[in-house]
């Protein structure tokens, strides 16, 4: 059960800072918590701070496909593409509930796009090797347009159906979040660092502060890991002042649309549109992902806002695309998330930068992890901690992540139907549901989420507002904004009643996530 009282919440800082920490990570995204699960399952005492929710950041923001980066082989980088495609076969195998197979189509338009992208799907399989999903296949017109009823005719000569990994990021975060803390990790969300204290100019601890009791707590680590995305040189500067930035942000926008623009299970890909970037069509949850968009940001504001020009350029791409034309009155959502880029000078094209991670050891001792993907956070986090272990000699263990299932690990998961996603995890839910009949009521006639599934977030996945409920422990915002204000006040009792707090709490608490869902409509 999670902590919520302000006296627990003190009882907790006692412990907390009467704990030497070998590893203390900063920042909740799928790199912090991907090195939480290094650690703690090497047996080091490991503490991680997320100043929001788990996955506030960019980790909520994703495509939602484990891949290889088909992108990354049109730009020649191999050694991308293999390690990626190898960390997608570990992490089916390591959470077969959370991460699947999914079928994608390139619809081609010209002569030679089938050959050319033909062969680069089958480089694709060939890098995958044993691991690969499947084979890539040429599709004739006909078979094209069996497998996308929707997509667009005129011109339409062939298509590549190729394999590729799906998967829910915020599922998949907060089963490795309970995966850390099965293996004796503490993580706490809604918890800043404010600062990096020292001695004789070495990092040897850190001031966090509780962000909904502001209380402080002064923490001693052997070791500190930066893990903050694309708020790392905020870090680093906490570090050195003089330090001149080498992040880049680039935001990256979705917009959701009703599946009846794309029915089937197919996913479309399109390598290169007119103007040269890649396009998604994906259907998940019932719905359909559009994206996405690569537009370079000066600041990185957490809830980060779409731009007009992103949403009519992926409103037009879809249109090209397909038969029904979307418009702004179809969007059921849109979300943006900041790519955390690492710039080695001054690159103006934030497509070219690398996704390849960045490990940097600063002079005081603090190591930063930067850049990389969701789909290889398995691999940055086992480098970050070699480095770590090695830099302030922790005992030498080898990472074992590699065959380490994750919480809710099952492979029958499909069993569990609308919960197959929680894993082992949906025989809890079912058995709230035989404690309180009312448990099995939806929340909303539209959409298969229970009251069940809700309590179930609180007690046991630190869901701690109506946000951390709709946009990440569920997905309703991210499906359905305007259904997800609807409901905000249903969830909101329930988080009150759970967490026993008074109306005012629960009427600011209404009014806090109707400006954030605000921001998820056009
Ligand atoms: C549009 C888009 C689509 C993408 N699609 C894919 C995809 O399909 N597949 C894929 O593999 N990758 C994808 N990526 C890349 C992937 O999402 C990111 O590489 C990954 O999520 C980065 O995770 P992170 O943990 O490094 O950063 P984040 O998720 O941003 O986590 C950093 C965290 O640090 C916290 N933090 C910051 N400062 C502090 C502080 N002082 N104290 C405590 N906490 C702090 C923040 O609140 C934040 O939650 C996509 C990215 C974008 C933008």
């Amino acid at each position: 059960m999670d902590i919520t009282t302000t006296e627990e919440k003190r009882q907790m800082k006692t412990n907390i800072e009467n704990t030497h920490w070998d590893v203390l990570i900063i920042g909740g995204g799928a790199t912090g918590i991907g090195t939480a699960i290094d650690a703690a399952s090497r047996g080091y005492k490991t503490l991680l701070v997320e100043q929001s929710d788990f996955g506030k950041g960019t980790s909520s923001k994703s495509t939602k496909l484990i891949h290889g980066g088909v992108r990354y082989l049109q730009q020649g980088n191999l050694s991308l593409v293999m390690e990626a495609l190898k960390e997608r076969a570990i992490l089916k195998r390591n959470a077969p509930h959370i991460v699947h197979d999914l079928q994608f189509i390139v619809p081609n338009y010209d002569w030679w796009e089938g050959p050319f992208y033909g062969i680069g799907l089958k480089l694709y399989d060939l890098l995958a090797r044993k691991e690969s999903f499947g084979d890539s296949i040429f599709l004739s017109k006909e078979e094209t347009i069996k497998h996308l009823p929707t997509i667009e005719q005129k011109d339409l000569q062939g298509g590549i159906l190729y394999h590729d990994g799906q998967f829910d990021d915020t599922r998949l975060l907060t089963s490795m979040m309970r995966t850390a803390e099965n293996l004796g990790a503490t993580l706490l969300n809604y918890t800043k660092l404010v600062d990096l204290t020292k001695t004789d100019h070495q990092i040897t601890g850190a001031i966090i502060q509780d962000q909904q009791t502001a209380l402080k707590s002064e923490i001693q680590a052997k070791v500190i890991i930066n893990a903050t995305g694309v708020y790392a040189d905020k870090i680093r500067q906490k570090d050195k002042s003089s330090l001149t930035n080498i992040m880049k942000g680039s935001q990256g926008i979705h917009i959701v649309l009703d599946k009846d623009f794309l029915p089937g299970d197919k996913a479309i890909m399109i390598p290169h549109t007119k103007d040269g970037r890649v396009l998604f069509a994906v259907p998940w949850h019932g719905k359909l992902l559009i994206g996405t968009t690569d537009t370079p940001l000066d600041s990185y504001p957490l809830d980060s806002i779409p731009q007009k020009q992103e949403i009519d350029f992926l409103l037009n791409h879809a249109s090209e695309y397909l038969v029904k034309n979307p418009t702004l009155k179809d969007i059921k959502s849109i979300f943006s998330g900041i790519r955390p880029l690492v710039t080695d000078g001054n690159p103006s094209n934030t497509a070219e930068i690398s996704r390849e991670h960045k490990i940097e050891v600063s002079d005081s001792g603090l190591v930063s992890i930067m850049g990389g993907k969701w789909t290889t956070y398995r691999k940055m986090a086992k480098d970050v901690i070699n480095v770590a272990s090695t830099l302030v000699s922790l005992p030498r263990v080898k990472s074992k992540t590699q065959h380490l299932k994750l919480h809710g690990y099952d492979r029958d998961a499909e069993n569990y139907g609308h919960l197959s996603i929680y894993g082992s995890d949906a025989l809890i839910i079912q058995k709230l549901y035989t404690e309180n009949k009312s448990y099995q009521e939806l929340i909303h006639p539209a959409y298969s989420i229970t009251k069940g599934q809700i309590i179930f977030s609180i007690r046991f996945e630190k869901a701690k507002t109506i946000e951390d409920l709709l946009a990440r422990r569920t997905r309703l915002l991210f499906l359905d904004a305007v259904v997800s204000i609807l409901v905000a006040p249903k969830i909101a009792q329930i988080l009150a009643t759970e967490l026993n707090k008074g109306p005012k709490w629960l009427q600011t608490e209404i009014e806090n996530f109707i400006k954030i869902a605000n921001t998820y409509i056009p």
